[in-house]
């Protein structure tokens, strides 16, 4: 019911977030934002814990903030029903407009805000996939109204895979690496050359096993893929910040990318021994790792991280991904 209400009384902007599972069961009024100095003028912002059940360790997805006279860049938007929020703690490290965002991916916990701050005056940033993605009708069920979406939320500039989209700044020099279809088809991850930080977005969690949105593009392939150009990408000192989680560097990919590779080669295996999804689901191939993944065995999508994980793994296998 209350969820019903939300949506009832949201904005526009906020139905598509709370018809989806990003949207499901979100204590919006409880949700604190929390900032981190990462660099001179770069600050990251997490929702609280708590408060989000797809997300226990922190609502939502991270944001980025670099500050200083050129206006705000901002990495991402949360959810809709937080933006005034984030905005209150962007006024406490700057006064200056908000200009710039950029998306990581179409999710609704990274983009629900974007025409909240395109109103306000971003210049909205994000991959032609992505564009497409957020384009696309999202499925009605029989008796509801189409919801009416704000075309404010896409992207106004647009980039494809190739070199990086560069923007000089505030000092500093952001970088907008387009990633071939891995957490989704439209994923970026932001580098900000001078502080060494990088923004991944969702290719990599430390929370929960690796989801990887097939439906919206991703590809089991391209996440491996995106894993070994991010620790190609980073120097030793460079930190990884994953749009949920704790903030990492190189050497914690390798593990996280052996276990997707143990797990794909478990997999591998039963399809040729021709078991079912359903049998190789019963064999609990991530059952060495779940002690080691917090979150891994809380419930996502239909049964818990793991079982989304291992099915999307299946999936990718069996239609030769
Ligand atoms: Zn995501």
């Amino acid at each position: 019911m209350r969820l019903a209400k939300q949506c009832t009384l949201a904005a526009v902007a906020a139905i598509a977030v709370c018809l989806s599972a990003w949207g499901q069961g979100i204590d919006y009024a409880k949700i604190e934002i929390l900032t981190e100095k990462i660099g001179p003028n770069l600050y990251l912002l997490s929702g609280s814990a708590g408060a989000d059940p797809g997300h226990q360790d922190a609502a939502g997805g991270r944001i980025a903030v670099l500050a200083g006279p050129d206006g705000i860049f901002m990495v991402d938007a949360q959810y809709a029903q937080i933006t005034d929020k984030v905005v209150a703690a962007i006024r406490k490290i700057s006064a200056e407009p908000i200009r710039y965002l950029v998306n990581t991916h179409l999710h609704g916990d990274h983009t629900g805000g974007n025409a909240n701050f395109v109103k306000m005056g971003a210049l909205l940033f994000g991959r032609e996939e992505l564009r497409e993605e957020m384009s696309r009708p999202v499925a009605v069920a029989a008796g509801n109204a189409a919801p009416v979406r704000d075309p404010a939320r896409l992207p106004v500039v647009t980039y494809g895979m190739g070199d990086p989209v560069k923007l000089r700044l505030n000092g500093e020099i952001v970088d907008l690496i387009p990633v071939r279809a891995a957490h989704t088809g439209g994923d970026t991850m932001i580098r900000f050359e001078n502080a060494d930080v990088i923004m991944i977005g969702d290719f990599y969690r430390n929370y929960g096993y690796p989801f990887i949105d097939t439906n919206n593009g991703g590809t089991l392939k391209g996440a491996l893929e995106a894993l070994d150009e991010t620790m190609k990408l980073a120097g030793p000192d460079t930190r990884l910040v994953p749009g949920h989680g704790t903030i990492i560097n190189r050497n914690d990919i390798v593990p996280y990318r052996d276990m997707i590779l143990s797990v794909q080669a478990k997999v591998q295996q039963m399809i040729r021994e021709g078991k079912s999804e359903e049998e190789v689901l019963a064999a609990k191939v991530t059952a060495p790792y779940d002690a080691k993944v917090a979150g891994g065995l809380l419930p996502a999508g239909a049964g818990t991280s793991a079982d989304r994980f291992v099915r999307m793994v299946y999936s990718q296998l069996k239609g030769g991904q």
